[in-house]
């Protein structure tokens, strides 16, 4: 018997504003299409996370490919993390400046390569070697990032704000990462995470998004997770792998994500989300921001949203 497939994308966890809203509903519903037209055609969950997570790098709403925030240096710096829960293989990149779509080069290491991870000129290496073609770093930078970083910069150097400081508002900051997971009609779940990280990050920072059980985890046995939010909480918890367990252990993704949610504010007082997927094509979704994009499909239903208050 075919398993009838599921597909949950989110595109970032924060105080998104009134007038930002429709193009956060749109972005998610595109990537969700995508990523169902995969599924739909019987393609694997795995190729619907790429296809779903590449309309989201590509759309400038979001903090992933271009448009993404930028480092203290002024440039795009971004991380990506790809995971089949059928053989456990994953591919990492981090810190890469001059690809489009991170999530592809992510792809041809975990299809491609013995190893999970490459870094910085060696991923971008990597990705020419098969066959992704690299762009400029200034490619992937458009005005309003100039601006942001712009203006942040300033207020920093009169007030001196960190912003990891916890003076600062969680709400004040966005987190606009994104991420998919799929469950495919052989019954198989995957995930990706891909980001530009966080407003004015120190070059070379990397965050939760792309490393394994941080921001990103996909198991057959368990889940399938992807996490949104101030990355270094997140990855002191590691987790996405902290609720795929959580669902190994008998308790329903619905609950799940919602108890990552009190763990990440209790424990390390994180704030941000998580989309999660087990293989029996049940779902949670949840966040601990004001809102967070997400949008889901199934055969039956399919629905979109900024706020995730309980399961329809
Ligand atoms: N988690 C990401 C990071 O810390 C940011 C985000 O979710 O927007 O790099």
């Amino acid at each position: 018997m075919p398993t009838n497939p599921v597909l949950v994308v989110h595109g970032g966890a924060w105080d998104i504003p009134d007038d930002m809203v429709e193009a956060h509903l749109n972005g998610v519903r595109n990537a969700s299409a995508a990523g169902w037209r995969v599924l739909e055609a019987g393609g694997s969950a795995l190729d619907a996370v790429e296809e779903a997570v590449v309309v989201l790098e590509d759309d400038e709403t979001f903090d992933a490919g271009r448009g993404s925030f930028l480092n203290r240096d002024g440039k795009v710096q971004l991380d990506a993390f790809i995971m089949d829960g059928s053989t456990l293989r994953g591919g990492g990149v981090g810190c890469v400046e001059r690809l489009r779509n991170p999530v592809r080069a992510a792809r041809k290491i975990l299809s491609d390569s013995p190893h999970v991870y490459f870094v910085a000129e060696g991923a971008e290496r990597f990705a020419a070697e098969h066959g992704i073609a690299l762009c400029r770093n200034e490619d992937l930078i458009i005005p309003r990032e100039v601006e942001r970083l712009r203006e942040y910069q300033a207020q920093q150097s009169t007030s001196g704000n960190d912003l990891f400081a916890p003076e600062i508002s969680h709400d004040i900051l966005s987190h606009d990462t994104v991420g998919a997971v799929a469950l495919d009609r052989d019954g198989n779940i995957a995930a990706s995470t891909s980001t530009g990280g966080t407003l004015n990050k120190a070059p070379g920072r990397l965050g939760d998004s792309s490393l394994i059980g941080c921001g990103c985890y996909a198991d057959n046995l368990s889940a399938a997770a992807s996490t949104t939010g101030w990355g270094e909480p997140i990855m002191k918890l590691v987790l996405a792998k902290w609720t795929a367990d959580r669902i190994s252990a008998g308790n329903l993704p619905e609950w799940s994500a919602q108890e990552a949610m009190n763990y990440l504010e209790q424990r390390v007082n994180g704030h941000g989300g998580i989309i999660v997927l087990n293989p029996e094509g049940h779902i949670g979704i949840a966040h601990n921001t004001p809102r967070m994009a997400w949008a889901y499909k199934t055969v039956k239903k399919e629905e979109a949203g900024i706020e995730r208050t309980s399961m329809q």
